[in-house]
C-alpha cells in the first residue's frame, strides 16, 4: 500500500515570504498598460470638476496641454480624447470640422508634448444636438449614412495629428469605412482601436455628465450590445478584425472579465478594456466614505482586468496608478 495516498499540497509555502510572493506574482500593473481618458471643451483656463467622477475634469485646450505634460511626466504613454463642442447640430458637424475642439486639442498637445500618444474617440453622440451616435430618420439611427460621417471624423483627427483612432459608436461596418478613408488619404500607418464589444451598460452614467452626451430621447440599445450576450461579442470582435481593427476593446471592463478572457483567447489580438466611469465612480464614492480602501480596490480592479487578458486599459485611475508604481516599485 502507498504511504502518501492522502498527502496534501503545501501551496502556502510560496506565500510566507514577501520576496517569494513578489517573485511568483503572475500579473503586475505597468505604466505601459495605461491609457488616460481626457475631456476637452471650448474656453480658456477651464478646469471643471465632473461631479460624479471625483478627480476628473473638463479642460479647455490650454489647461489640457498642461494636464498632458503632467501625464507624460508621470510616465503614462497614452491619452484618449473626448470632445465637448461649442456647437451641436443634427449632423454633428463639429465632429469632422478641421477647427473642431478635438482637432484643436490634438494640434496644441502635439506642439508642446510630442512624446505622448494621442488616441481619439470617434463617435457622433458628443456632437449631435439629439445626443445619438449617428444620423437620425425620425427616432431611428441610420447605419450606413452614419459611416460616411465617422470616416470623415477619423480622417480629420488624423489630419490634425492623432496617432490612433478609436471608433466607439457600434455601427455595423464602421471599421472598414474608417480604414478605407484613412488609407485613401495616405494614413495607412494610423492604427484603429475599435470598441468592438461595447455593451449597453448602466455603468456609463457619470461619463455622460463628463462628455455631455446624454441622448435627448430613447437609449443606445439599437446599436450597443445586450448585457447577457457573449457569443455575439465574439462575432462583433471577429467582424471588426476582418474589417481591419488593430486593437480590439471590451467595454465596460470589470463586470465583463469573462468577455475579455474569451476575446483574448479566441483571437489572440492586442486587447484593451475600458474601466468605465461607473466603475470608477463606485470605487471613488465607497473610498471617500471609508467603506473600502480605495487604493487597494483600484489596484485589485485593474489587476483583475489585466489578469483576464487585457494588454492595456483605459482608466480614470491612470495617474493614481502611475504614482503608486513610482512610490512602491524600485
Ligand atoms: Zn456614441
Amino acid at each position: 500500500m502507498k504511504e502518501h495516498t492522502y498527502a496534501f499540497k503545501r501551496l502556502r509555502r510560496l506565500r510566507y515570504n514577501p520576496i517569494i510572493r513578489d517573485m511568483v506574482r503572475e500579473t503586475e500593473l505597468l505604466k505601459t498598460d495605461l491609457i488616460y481618458p481626457l475631456f476637452v471643451m471650448p474656453g480658456e483656463k477651464v478646469k471643471n470638476p465632473v461631479k460624479s467622477m471625483p478627480g476628473v475634469f473638463q479642460f479647455s485646450v490650454d489647461t489640457l496641454v498642461e494636464e498632458c505634460k503632467e501625464v507624460r511626466d508621470l510616465g503614462i504613454p497614452a491619452v484618449i480624447l473626448f470632445g465637448i463642442p461649442s456647437h451641436k447640430d443634427e449632423q454633428g458637424s463639429e465632429a469632422y470640422d478641421p477647427n473642431g475642439i478635438v482637432q484643436k486639442a490634438i494640434r496644441a498637445i502635439k506642439k508642446e508634448v510630442n512624446d505622448l500618444l494621442i488616441i481619439t474617440d470617434v463617435c457622433m453622440c458628443e456632437y449631435t444636438s439629439h445626443g445619438h451616435c449617428g444620423l437620425l430618420d425620425g427616432e431611428e439611427i441610420l447605419n450606413d449614412e452614419t459611416l460616411t460621417l465617422l470616416a470623415k471624423e477619423a480622417v480629420s483627427h488624423a489630419e490634425a495629428g492623432a496617432d490612433m483612432v478609436a471608433p466607439s459608436d457600434m455601427m455595423d461596418g464602421r471599421v472598414l469605412a474608417i480604414r478605407k478613408a484613412l488609407d485613401y488619404k495616405g494614413f495607412t500607418k494610423i492604427p484603429i482601436m475599435s470598441y468592438a464589444a461595447k455593451y449597453s451598460s448602466g455603468y456609463y452614467g457619470p461619463f455622460r455628465d463628463a462628455a455631455e452626451s446624454t441622448p435627448a430621447f430613447g437609449d443606445r440599445r439599437s446599436h450597443q450590445m445586450d448585457i447577457g450576450n457573449i457569443n455575439e461579442a465574439l462575432r462583433e470582435v471577429e467582424a471588426d478584425i476582418e474589417e481591419g481593427a488593430d486593437i480590439v476593446m471590451v467595454k465596460p471592463a470589470g463586470p465583463y472579465l469573462d468577455v475579455i478572457r474569451k476575446v483574448k483567447e479566441r483571437f489572440e489580438m492586442p486587447t484593451t478594456a475600458y474601466q468605465v466611469s461607473g466603475e470608477y465612480a463606485m470605487i471613488k464614492a465607497a473610498g471617500q466614505n471609508n467603506w473600502i480602501d480605495e487604493e487597494r480596490v483600484m489596484l485589485e480592479s485593474l489587476t483583475a482586468i489585466k489578469r483576464a487578458g487585457a494588454d492595456m486599459f483605459l482608466t480614470y485611475f491612470a495617474k493614481d496608478v502611475a504614482k503608486w508604481i513610482d512610490k512602491n516599485r524600485k
